[in-house]
C-alpha cells in the first residue's frame, strides 16, 4: 500500500472511522515506515490539542463544580484556621494550667520546667506557622486570580 493512501487513512484512523482490517493495515505500515509514523504522531498531537480546546469550553456543570470546589476549599481552610486558633488557645492556656502546678512547685527541677515550657512554645510556634501558611496560600491564590 502506498504512502499517500496511508496518510489519507490516518485521519480516519483518529476519527475512529476505520474497520479492523484497515486499522491493522495502517498500524502495520506505521511499524515499517518512519515517514508515515511521523505524520501519524503529528496528527495525534493535533487531535489532542483539539480535544483539549474542546474541554476548555466549560459547560454549565463544570462551572458549578468549579465554584463548589472553591467554596469547599474556603470552607475547609476556614475550618483549619478556626481549629488552629482553638488549638493554640487550648494548648497554651489548658496546657499551661495543667503544668502550672509542676511549674509553680519549687521542688520541681528548673530543667524540667524549661523543658515543659519549651515543648509548649514549640507546639504554639508550629500552629502559628500553620495558620500563616493558610493565609499565605490564600493571598497567593488571590494574586493568581488577579493575574488572569
Ligand atoms: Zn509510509
Amino acid at each position: 500500500m502506498d504512502h499517500q493512501k496511508i496518510k489519507e487513512l490516518i485521519s480516519s484512523y483518529y476519527d475512529g472511522e476505520l474497520d479492523e482490517k484497515r486499522k491493522r493495515l495502517v498500524e502495520k505500515h506505521l511499524e515499517q515506515c518512519p515517514e508515515c509514523k511521523k505524520e501519524f504522531e503529528e496528527m495525534g498531537k493535533f487531535e489532542e490539542v483539539m480535544r483539549k480546546m474542546e474541554l476548555k469550553k466549560p459547560p454549565k456543570e463544570a462551572w458549578q463544580l468549579y465554584w463548589t470546589s472553591i467554596y469547599n476549599r474556603l470552607e475547609r481552610r476556614a475550618g483549619w484556621i478556626l481549629f488552629s486558633i482553638g488549638a493554640i488557645i487550648l494548648i497554651f492556656f489548658g496546657g499551661y494550667k495543667m503544668v502550672e502546678g509542676i511549674i509553680q512547685d519549687p521542688s520541681t527541677p528548673l530543667l524540667l520546667k524549661v523543658g515543659i515550657l519549651t515543648v509548649l512554645g514549640g507546639v504554639v510556634v508550629l500552629l502559628v506557622s500553620l495558620i500563616r501558611e493558610q493565609f499565605y496560600v490564600r493571598k497567593r491564590e488571590r494574586y493568581k486570580e488577579v493575574e488572569k
